[in-house]
């Protein structure tokens, strides 16, 4: 049997960014190894590709590396969500609260036709914040949000608890 590749010895930790006291999971040292990043985008399309989603829908912008890659594996279409004022067009928008004050993302309102299962994904699922708010905002557009999926999950911060969609990861860390 072919021996489990160590994804997690590529990750690489930063203590003190982007504030002191926070830890932080750096995945350019995933991507900038080939076999890593094979390996990486290789598990998640394995972990998504039984939810059969017409579309793929990232999170700016981490989240964009990885569901690009995986969008074109599947021969599916690739969904940006972005922070505010990127997107030109007609916009559909959500809020939600952070510890401090609120954030928004936004989605091009003709970029997922109603009733579409989407897949959406980002790199890192900490408090579960970001997802859940991406998950709010294409319900608004009409779509069936039929799974969530990230690289790296810090199950300490049962982020994933805050989802009602099913959430896969590759590396778990508690
Ligand atoms: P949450 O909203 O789940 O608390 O935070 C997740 C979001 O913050 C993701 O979009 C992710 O890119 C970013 N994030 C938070 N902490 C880290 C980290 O340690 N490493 C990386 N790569 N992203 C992080």
């Amino acid at each position: 049997m072919k021996p489990e590749f160590d994804l997690k010895a590529h990750v690489r930790h930063v203590p003190d960014f982007p504030k002191p006291g926070i830890l932080f999971y750096d995945i350019s040292t995933l991507l900038i190894n080939p076999e890593a990043w094979r390996e990486t985008v290789d598990r998640l399309k394995v972990a998504i590709e039984p939810y059969k989603p017409h579309k793929l829908v990232g999170i700016e912008s981490r989240g964009f590396l990885v569901s690009a890659p995986l969008a074109y594996l599947l021969g599916i279409g690739f969904v940006m969500v972005r922070k505010r004022g990127k997107l030109p067009g007609e916009i559909i928008r959500h809020s939600y609260d952070l510890e401090y004050g609120q954030d928004v993302v936004e989605v091009q309102a003709d970029a997922i036709q109603p009733g579409e299962r989407v897949v959406v994904l980002d790199d890192l699922l900490a408090t579960g914040g970001t997802m859940g708010a991406a998950i709010q905002l294409l319900r608004g557009v009409g779509a069936e949000v039929v799974a969530a999926a990230s690289i790296i999950e810090l199950t300490f911060l049962a982020g994933r608890a805050r989802l009602d969609v099913p959430f896969s990861t590759i590396l778990s860390y508690d």
